[in-house]
């Protein structure tokens, strides 16, 4: 059967406005979840109001039982697998009942199922963004449908089993046990969220007293499979969880409302907003492997990939990510899941939002406060390469259908937005910003809204024009370049600086002036090194500004946007980058430092400067780098400097030098540092490229550690990898070390390694395309392919794929293989024919799907950014 699995905007808009969900029954029978059974039924009741006489529902399934529309039997020879045609509707309520056999997932969308491979035992979670409940029950599946949900789910009696609410009743059922659970406040599809297994629990409480004397408590959990118990680390999940709550609690002014034994429907008087009407909330977060995504934003029952729990301890980069993607789910219970993007469009209005929050909340309300650092730093890379794409649209993008939607979960939705709202604070003030989203929520709550809500809601709060700021920021693309123009006079002090933007539009072509508030800081070589001499606040609405407050200070370095206050790529002058290549790690400030790597990274990536000298600053400067997480990022960046901006043919002796940097750094580092670990991991990266490493990697892997290291499962799989691409290791030593770690995560990971062997690349392309493989798998495989470097030998077969890779799988499915398969190249022959074949593809298939010929366009323009690099080599 071939269903078509896309929903367009025009007919979710017109459905929108002719139905009224009430509610919905899910019964959901799982009681042989932990057999090889491979479907479950599934029963939904669907009351909802109707203004017209036909529509249809979703479904995504091979067999349905029955469906009937006021108990009347429905036909239905016209079901294609994904739309239950729906005819003589009553004007008004309506009772819809469909009872089908459902899959159980093992590629992440709708209801996965697991076993670990260490106990035997089954677990089952869900995942529905965007759209895959309807994978799961017949549900009319777009945002602003919301309904109230009451999941009632048999399962073994063993297992523990949640929702989003809490449950209200059990009865047994044979072996089984039938839970009820309470109704859902009015929601959105995508974010129902339902765990089922032996998962082990950790709980605690929150609670707070407001000034207004009301109070409230909320039940925490954190969850995660019995395996991984001994890594949750829950009291550190929780200690950021209760400072998330107390930030929000505070700033949004609406009590969080979710997970609730009660709820007591919204009164039009704004009373919904009313601490008495939320009683007995819960905040479940589970932690579950082969997930897709970071995490999702269930309301009162979040999900996040596993690979937030560190198995032998972690880094601060690490422990600030997981954070940062707490207080980001958590904002969600307000930007997203309170208030919902009405269509796919706004998607940005909740992704930008929280991913701010993530970072703004746990810079100001956690102890990990190196956030804003691994924002600038790490994060923001991210919008500036997306925005620089063919594929670039404005933050507030135009979205047709759900295909598009789902690419849209990108740089621009995510980190550009969030960048773009940072700007918006440092413009009207972080107060005027929190006060219009507490009006927001007040309007709005339990609905959903549009830009236009957002802005109505903040505009009262500034005397700025946001309308136009907002036609600035969020309806144009690219980002703006951002220059200091410096004179300098005698004895090297400033005599004049301007500050100036350009940026032109890659979609319209359109010159495009914002207005940016920013800072721009100089320094001057000193007896210590770099010492900052100003830090000047620049206020730029034109194309250019004056900067009087340098004038007469030293600077032998001016870094525009030191900060981070706004989006755009910030240059070095030519005397500004020969200093920072020599000088850049005397640079004290975390922040400035960060963000002259990020200068030169930017230069590197856009054919500026030559790659060669990113990698010389890399072997001089990294080494005194005293911050693990820059360099964790700008470690990411050189080896992609190497491996694709270097011109062949001096790469090898690039990795060559990589490896003896990282050689004696590792030796040299302080015992059980974080810089320690990071030097540990480079090591077992750039072991994969530079055959001068063997025996270190050897060693390490043999447990010959420096005092204070951790020889981790992980470290050990990824040395492991480079050994077999090195050929220093074959499947006995792999299978050796899958005997000491056989575990759903050693399985994973012996994957990758095996396939890092340049003679498993057949092999791996086989299975890559033939095999039906789980998500993790196919992640795992890909890696090991990345890492065996196939170069150009599969960029046919890679052609051939294009035409089928679409139809046959799911989505993300689908995406990665387009993105992990596509070919390495070279600016030599091989190499410009093999781009030339796919970008005849793209040109000869205009008809192909939209999604997927946006990946294939991206990938193209990262090809082409790759040989501009390699042609600019002399320094
Ligand atoms: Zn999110």
């Amino acid at each position: 059967m071939t269903s078509d699995l896309n929903l367009t905007r025009q007919e979710c808009d017109a459905r929108g406005d002719q139905l009224k969900v009430r509610t919905y029954r899910v019964e959901l029978d799982l009681s042989e979840a932990a057999t090889d059974a491979e479907t479950y039924r599934s029963r939904s009741t669907v009351v909802f109001d109707s203004t017209g006489t036909s529509t249809w529902i979703d479904l995504v399934t091979d067999v349905i039982d029955s469906v009937t529309v006021n108990g009347r039997q429905v036909h239905l020879e016209d079901y294609d697998g994904a739309r239950i045609l729906l005819h003589d509707l009553e004007i008004g309520e309506n009772t819809v009942v469909v009872d089908a056999l459902c899959k159980y997932s093992r590629t992440g969308e709708g209801l996965h199922r697991f076993t670990d491979p260490e106990d035997g035992n089954t677990y089952l979670y869900t995942h529905c963004e965007p759209t895959d409940a309807r994978r799961m029950f017949a549900c009319f599946e777009q945002p602003d449908l919301k309904g109230q949900f009451t999941f009632v789910v048999t399962a073994p009696s063993q297992w523990l089993v949640r929702s989003n609410q809490p449950e209200v009743s059990s009865e047994p059922a044979g072996e089984c046990t039938t839970h009820t659970f309470a109704p859902t406040p009015p929601l959105s599809s995508y974010i129902v969220a339902l765990i089922a297994g032996p998962y082990a629990v950790v709980q605690d409480t929150w609670s707070v007293k407001r000034a207004d004397g009301s109070s409230q408590t909320i039940e925490l959990t954190a969850m995660c499979r019995r395996g991984m118990l001994e890594h949750l680390e829950s009291d550190e999940i929780f200690y950021t969880t209760k400072a998330g709550l107390d930030f929000y609690d505070r700033a949004y002014g609406f009590p969080y409302p979710w997970g609730g034994s009660s709820y007591a429907a919204p009164a039009k008087d704004r009373s919904e907003g009313r601490a008495e009407n939320f009683v007995g909330c819960k905040y479940d977060q589970v932690f579950v492997p082969e997930y897709n995504i970071g995490a999702m934003e269930n309301p009162g029952l979040v999900t996040f990939t596993e690979d937030y729990l560190f198995r032998g301890g972690a880094t601060t980069m690490q422990r600030t990510s997981r954070a940062a993607v707490i207080l980001h789910e958590m904002a969600h219970m307000w930007f997203g899941d309170l208030v919902t993007p009405k269509w796919w469009d706004d998607l940005w209005l909740k992704e930008s939002f929280a991913d701010l929050m993530g970072y703004q909340v746990t810079q100001e309300a956690t102890r990990f406060d190196q956030a804003w650092l691994q924002f600038a730093s790490g994060r923001k890379l991210w919008a500036y390469t997306y925005d620089q794409l063919p594929s670039t649209h404005p933050v507030i993008a135009r979205i047709e259908d759900l295909e598009a939607a789902a690419q849209n979960f990108d740089g621009i939705t995510y980190s550009k937005g969030a960048a773009v709202l940072r700007q918006l604070q440092a413009i009207i003030g972080p107060e005027s910003f929190f006060a219009g989203a507490r009006d927001y929520f007040a309007a709005h709550a339990f609905g959903s809204a549009t830009f236009n809500d957002l802005l109505t809601a903040l505009q009262p709060h500034t005397e700025h024009d946001l309308w136009r700021w907002a036609d600035a920021w969020l309806r144009t693309t690219s980002p703006s370049e951002l220059t200091a123009d410096t004179s300098r006079g005698h004895g090297g002090a400033v005599t004049e600086l301007v500050v100036r933007q350009r940026c032109t539009d890659r979609i319209t072509g359109d010159e495009v002036v914002r207005p940016h508030q920013l800072q721009v800081a100089g320094y001057a070589l000193g007896e210590a090194g770099l010492e900052r001499t100003f830090l000047a606040p620049v206020t730029l609405t034109g194309e250019s500004v004056e900067v009087p407050e340098a004038v007469g200070n030293r600077a032998d370095l001016v870094l525009v946007n030191a900060g981070d206050l706004t989006y755009g790529i910030g240059r070095l002058d030519e005397q500004s980058q020969h200093v920072a290549s020599t000088h850049l790690s005397s640079i004290t400030d975390d922040l400035d430092r960060g963000a002259v790597w990020t200068a030169l990274w930017n230069l590197t990536r856009d054919a500026r400067i030559p790659a060669s000298r990113f990698v010389d600053t890399f072997c001089t400067q990294a080494p005194a780098e005293s911050n693990a997480m820059i360099l964790r990022i700008v470690a990411g960046q050189v080896q992609t400097a190497v491996g694709h901006f270097l011109p062949a043919g001096t790469r090898t002796a690039a990795w060559d030098a990589l490896g003896g940097v990282a050689r004696v750094a590792i030796a040299g580092a302080e015992p059980e540092s974080d810089l320690q670990r990071t030097w540990a991991d480079l090591l077992a990266e750039f072991a994969s490229q530079t055959d001068t490493l063997a025996g270190d990697a050897a060693a390490l892997a043999d447990g010959k550690v420096p005092d204070g290291l951790t020889l981790t499962d992980e470290l050990r799989w990824k040395l492991a990898a480079s050994l077999v691409r090195q050929g220093a290791w074959d499947e006995a030593e792999v299978q050796h070390l899958l005997e000491q770690d056989n575990t759903l995560i050693g399985r994973t990971s012996s994957l990758t390694a095996l396939a890092a062997a340049p003679q498993a690349q057949d092999e791996t392309w086989r299975r890559l395309v033939e095999d039906e493989l789980t998500n993790d798998a196919q992640r795992a495989l890909l890696t090991g392919w990345g890492i065996s470097d196939p170069g150009t030998k599969y960029a046919q077969p890679y052609v051939e794929l294009l035409d089928s890779v679409w139809g046959d799988r799911v989505q993300s499915m689908a995406q990665r293989l387009v993105i992990g398969l596509f070919p390495d190249v070279d600016a030599d022959d091989e190499g410009r024919a093999a781009l030339g074949a796919i970008r005849s593809w793209y040109d000869d298939n205009p008809g192909s799907p939209a999604a997927l010929r946006r990946i294939v366009l991206e990938q193209i323009d990262h090809a082409e950014r790759a040989l501009r690099a390699q042609q600019v080599t002399q320094d």
